[in-house]
């Protein structure tokens, strides 16, 4: 409702967003909101309006972003499930910071009405949860075509995409781009872990193929261009008149530079600044539409690899959860954070990640996750090859 921005601090939404009818209506209980980065820009809630969300293992560090407020809640146990939104990451990383399991639906699956809108081309709500059968009961309620949502995919959609049934892990053929795994700022340790869950795999009779995707490590360079863009768009609606934070100004277009100025936090200015460039004439093409093209090679590389294997496995993240304040005076090294989680957003895919084990800081351990990536449409294969992926990975869960 607010954003964790200062800019919607009192505001009452109108109206409930389809996604937490569809949870009302099947009667669970809603505890509270929980934090986020200021309108889900950020990799760690250190953006937020009204502070940073703790990690649950280790209070010195952050839970993840954006959504890091219910990843928190959820791995410390203080509610059964949460949900959240993913336009780069926002659920499957703060998931693998905070040990549980978060998984992004294709782009559609899930009506995106009454969510505040970011990068609409890449929005998705999912859920978070303590397995992967949890997420798919949350992700059966929320999903649907919905008449106030025209992105919404129609019912016909997931019939028209039939996927083998997967009866066990032998049945399963998981791609790792080693190329792209083995990026130079991977942690050590992470690799070592990522590596071990990946034989552990193979032992349990699931097929390993190397393949290449020499595109989609550019999904990061084409999301900071996408992203801010659609941003910058998107927020013109936060002027200090319509609804939200109004300081008086000594005219109206006065209103207008000080309700924006001190209604909205320096990442979302960022932003704007970023996006308002790249769509300014003489610099569209060479940003905007050049990344617009690029994602479309992205897309068809993927999908492509999706006739040779059944998921893609990636890190979640590049490292387990970093120190609050470490990454705060250097933005670049925030957004390489999203470095593993952005291709599924950039291509419409569905992702997940699932607790895969942990890793040793300062003599704490910090729990890091197993990405998946699925099909476009093939959530429901991606769910049945996470559930059979959990059970063998499932001792890594628990910290000893
Ligand atoms: N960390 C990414 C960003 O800052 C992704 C955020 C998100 O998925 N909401 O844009």
């Amino acid at each position: 409702v607010s954003a964790s921005s200062r800019m919607l601090e009192n505001y009452k939404a109108p109206y409930t967003a389809t996604a937490i009818q569809h949870i009302q209506d099947e009667g669970a209980v809603f505890l509270g909101r929980t934090n986020m980065d200021e309108f889900a820009m950020g990799s760690s809630t250190e953006t937020s309006f009204f502070g940073v969300t703790q990690n649950p293992f280790d209070a010195g560090r952050v839970a993840g972003g954006s959504s890091g407020g219910p990843a928190a809640a959820l791995g410390k146990n203080l509610c059964v499930a949460s949900i959240g939104s993913d336009t780069g990451g926002s659920i499957r990383q703060p998931a693998a910071f905070c040990n549980v399991v978060g998984f992004k639906p294709s782009y559609g699956a899930i009506s995106r009405y009454g969510l505040i809108a970011m990068a609409s081309s890449l929005d998705q709500i999912g859920p978070f949860t303590q397995s992967v059968s949890d997420a798919r009961v949350l992700f059966n309620v929320m999903r649907g075509e919905d008449s106030m949502d025209m992105t919404s995919v129609p019912s016909k959609v997931w019939n028209m995409h039939s996927f083998s049934k997967i009866e066990s892990l032998k049945d399963v053929v998981i791609g790792v781009p080693w190329s792209f795994v083995e990026h130079d700022g991977i942690d050590v340790d992470v690799l070592e872990s990522f590596k071990d869950s990946i034989s552990t795999l193979k032992n349990a009779g699931a097929t390993i193929v190397d393949i290449e995707l020499p595109l989609t490590p550019l999904s990061l360079a084409a999301y900071y261009i996408l992203q801010p863009a659609e941003v910058s768009s998107n927020m013109g609606r936060y002027d200090g008149i319509k609804y939200g934070l109004h300081v008086e100004g000594v005219d109206g277009i006065d209103d207008y530079f000080q309700s924006r100025g001190e209604g909205l936090g320096k990442e979302v200015r960022r932003r704007i600044l970023l996006g308002t460039y790249v769509l300014s004439s003489g610099y569209y093409d060479s940003y905007y539409g050049k990344a617009c093209s690029v994602r479309e090679a992205i897309k068809k590389e993927l999908n492509q690899s999706f006739q040779k294997v059944t998921a893609i496995a990636l890190p979640t993240t590049p490292s387990p959860a970093f120190k609050i304040g470490e990454k705060t005076s250097d933005p670049l090294s925030m957004y390489l954070e999203d470095i593993y989680t952005v291709p599924a957003n950039i291509a419409g895919i569905p992702g997940i990640s699932i607790p895969s084990g942990w890793v040793a800081r300062d003599s704490v351990k910090l729990p890091i996750g197993l990405q998946l990536l699925g099909p476009q449409f093939g959530d429901d294969l991606l769910l049945d090859v996470g559930e059979f992926i959990e059970r063998e990975l499932s001792d890594k869960k628990e910290l000893l």
